[in-house]
């Protein structure tokens, strides 16, 4: 059964990951017409769940009649208590180093120097890290579906590989002994977070 969905993301990165995992599926995966001309709501929610649900509530009134698909995801590093976590886009803007995120300047490189900084006394051992992703999909601003997924691994103390967006230079998956920037699109798409938590709600689609 083939089912339309409207993405609501800008991140260029998201977009290609949203992308490999459309190739693989029989859904028809859009982004939002004129995304770019609708002013982005608050992120002020103090979970993945919360900004997921509010952006795919908002969202939704734009295209009336149509499922419209939202997500938040973040890094979660235990040394720090959790955090970045729902401000992993901001952590550098947080800390006072960059005025906003911005998907074209340095933005990523910044929010790693900062991650860096914040674990240089952690020992390899304790940087244990995990992506979150919550995917939220809304018709006419009512919530329709909710689906998460996580992927664990550690934190670098530099980075490696040149692939991928974010932290996923430091974001290192000890089974695969790669980091998430060394991957290949198929193979990050397999086993992350993002990954994990569309097959969930392609799960929950099917009929
Ligand atoms: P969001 O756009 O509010 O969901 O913020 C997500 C932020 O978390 C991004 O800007 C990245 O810093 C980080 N992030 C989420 N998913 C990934 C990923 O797959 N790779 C690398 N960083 C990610």
């Amino acid at each position: 059964m083939a089912f339309r969905l409207f993405i609501a993301t800008t991140s260029q990165g998201k977009l290609r990951d949203f992308r490999t995992a459309a190739a693989a599926s029989s859904l028809s995966i859009e982004p939002l017409p004129k995304l770019s001309k609708i002013p982005a709501p608050d992120e002020n929610g103090a979970t993945f769940a919360a900004n997921a649900t509010l952006k795919a509530v908002y969202y939704s009134r734009f295209a009336s009649g149509e499922l419209v698909l939202a997500d938040d995801s973040g890094l979660e590093v235990d040394a720090l208590s959790g955090a970045p976590g729902v401000r992993s886009a901001r952590f550098a803007a947080d800390a006072g180093l960059v005025d906003s995120p911005d998907a074209n300047d340095n933005t990523d490189v910044w929010n790693n120097m900062v991650l860096l900084q914040r674990l240089a006394a952690v020992p390899a051992a304790r940087r244990t890290a995990r992506y979150r992703c919550v995917l939220v999909t809304a018709r006419d601003g009512q919530p329709v579906h909710t689906a998460e997924g996580a992927v664990e691994g550690l934190i670098l103390d530099g980075p490696r590989g040149t692939g991928g967006f974010g932290y996923d230079p430091l974001f290192f998956l000890p089974e695969l002994d790669r980091t998430m920037a060394e991957l290949d699109l198929e193979t990050k798409y397999s086993l992350s977070h993002r990954g994990r938590a569309f097959a969930a709600l392609l799960h929950m689609l099917k009929p």
